[in-house]
């Protein structure tokens, strides 16, 4: 089977994945359909090592209610994210309910969350339990913590097209950038403006 690939250009994991595992225009909120999706998408983001993501998808063979758990909870995350950003790039705060799954998620994670020595200073780790099966869903919710509770999190924007609802960082000079992706999105809406201008009786 074709393992998926995934787009990394939010330039925050936590927006990263909000975009990576579906639109949310083409598909049901619930768009992350296997865990396996979720595992490819978690090696390829790098917070899997791939021998790790294959344990977890030998797991999820021999206990595939645990993982359809996990995916409906990684579901959950995305879709607060989704929401907590999207508020904050139209000018709203966050609400209550989408801060409510992060910090629930925040409180199953930071407990394994350790101080590893790494040459000269030290590096953070995860220390998974064995048995664990939503592990690559830590990182995301620090990430989303850390950006809500950053000055980064006012470049966060929507992308303008009306065909896509991706979230990013907007990191251009002067703070103006509309689209997730200037050579796709960017691109299209520019060929549809032009399409219109010269087409119009
Ligand atoms: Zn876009």
């Amino acid at each position: 089977m074709m393992e998926p690939t995934f787009e990394f250009t939010a330039g925050s994991l936590c927006l990263d994945f909000t975009n990576g595992l579906g639109s949310r225009l083409e598909a049901p909120a619930d768009s992350i359909r296997a865990y396996s999706d979720l595992v490819a998408w978690a090696v390829q983001a790098g917070i899997l090592a791939p021998s790790q993501g294959q344990r977890l998808l030998e797991g999820a063979d021999r206990e595939p209610e645990r993982a359809a758990d996990a995916v409906r909870r990684a579901a959950r995350l995305r879709e607060a994210i989704y929401l907590a950003f999207s508020r904050l790039a139209g000018g709203r705060p966050p609400r209550e309910e989408e801060l409510q799954t992060i910090n629930r998620l925040l409180a199953e994670a930071l407990p394994h969350l350790r101080l590893r020595r790494a040459e000269a200073r030290c590096r953070w780790e995860w220390l998974v339990p064995e048995g664990t099966v939503d592990q690559m869903l830590w990182p995301v919710a620090r990430s989303a913590a850390e950006l809500l509770t950053s000055d980064r999190v006012e470049r966060v924007r929507e992308c303008a097209s009306e065909t896509c609802s991706w979230l990013f960082l907007d990191g251009s000079r002067n703070r103006r950038r509309r689209w997730c992706d200037m050579a796709s999105c960017g691109n299209r809406a520019k060929a549809r403006r032009y399409y219109e201008r010269h087409h119009r009786s």
